[in-house]
């Protein structure tokens, strides 16, 4: 099922319920009374400002219920130091965010554990993986509503569904292997020697000794790019170990494994609002970079993101952005039979 469905943002009060409302509508329902079904969705790094606000997962919650399937919110932990690391951490930053149970009507749990330890793989006999890990979610789970903030990202362009379905379900394994093709490369002329990158390396891949500039151990660099992201100076640049492209296929086959898993029962929304230049993993101001848009919704992450993206312009994204061979991920789902 290919079939997409667009609703633009109404008036110019926010949150846009009336326009999700509509979305929701235009829904053949997939799920039947008592189905758990499971809500992905991002709820914004600590510090965070540009995630959405948790109105629409609380309306998407209060439609599933209104179906009599039991909704839950979920996310996964992450390889960043930062609130969302282990799922103490990350629930108590959904919480600061509003993403509390009693606000949205349904439990909001963290899928692959209190330590990340939840996780299950399955085989995949892609190119780059034969086989993915990712959070045990689904034994217990009949359906999914994968909600995305369509927005964009330093190293995928965009992020949308297949990337809220691929480092969303992943586990911090395999997010480390979809990370592990980039390291940061200082321009010196640029670091004022702040120590911010220092500060907030997970792995303390990064060191500094005055008057030395700071140091990047390879050895123990897993790729966040977090550094890179945070450096007030842009005094770091990507450089990518490999072809740009090999992490293009590695998020679209992360993606294609878990989809194979869900896709019988799931049902996938964009939200085209609030469209950052970074995505909401990075703490801190963010540019908007459009109008609020509205919502696209379908049955397949590849076309929903497709025609997100028709619908923004690649262009927003490519200035902040350039260079970087995003169309691989349309492409390369199409060669490996994630889209039609
Ligand atoms: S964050 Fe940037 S400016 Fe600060 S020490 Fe690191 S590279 Fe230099
Ligand atoms: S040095 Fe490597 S591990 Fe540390 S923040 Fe930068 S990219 Fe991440």
């Amino acid at each position: 099922m290919t079939d997409f469905f667009f609703e633009p943002a109404q008036g110019n009060k926010k949150p846009y319920i009336g326009s999700l409302k509509n979305l929701l509508r235009k829904f053949r329902y997939p799920f039947v009374p008592g189905d758990r079904v499971g809500i992905k969705l991002h709820w914004g790094e600590r510090g965070n400002r540009g995630y959405l606000p948790p109105d629409y997962a609380r309306e998407i919650a209060a439609w599933l219920i209104a179906h009599k399937a039991k909704p839950f919110i979920f996310d996964t932990t992450v390889l960043y130091s930062g609130g969302r690391r282990t799922a103490g951490e990350s629930l108590k930053t959904a919480a600061a965010h509003g993403y509390t149970p009693e606000f949205l009507g349904c439990p909001v749990i963290i899928a692959d554990g209190a330590d990340g330890r939840d996780v299950v793989s399955f085989p995949a006999s892609y190119k780059h993986f034969k086989t993915v890990q990712v959070a045990d979610v689904f034994d217990s789970t009949q359906g999914f509503v994968i909600f995305s903030h369509f927005k964009g990202h330093m190293v995928s362009l965009f992020g949308g569904a297949i990337k809220n379905i691929s480092m969303g379900f992943a586990s911090r394994a395999q997010k480390q292997r979809m990370h592990s093709d980039y390291h940061p490369v200082l321009s010196p002329k640029k670091c004022t020697r702040c120590g911010v990158c220092v500060e907030i390396c997970p792995t303390k891949a990064a060191s500094i000794q005055e008057p030395d500039y700071p140091q990047y151990d390879l050895n123990k660099c897993i790729g966040c790019a977090q550094c890179i992201a945070m450096c007030p100076e842009l005094a770091l640049q990507i450089f990518w170990n490999s072809d740009m492209t090999v992490f293009q296929e590695k998020l679209v086959e992360t993606a294609a494994a878990v989809w194979n898993k869900i896709q019988e029962k799931s049902i996938v929304i964009n939200s085209l609002l609030n469209i950052t230049v970074e995505c909401d993993c990075l703490p801190g101001i963010n540019p908007v970079i459009s109008n609020d848009l509205g919502f696209v919704g379908g049955y397949q992450p590849v076309t929903v993101d497709e025609e997100s993206l028709k619908i923004t312009g690649a262009d927003i994204f490519e200035k902040v952005h350039p260079g970087i061979p995003w169309k691989r991920q349309f492409s390369y789902a199409r060669e490996i039979g994630f889209a039609d």
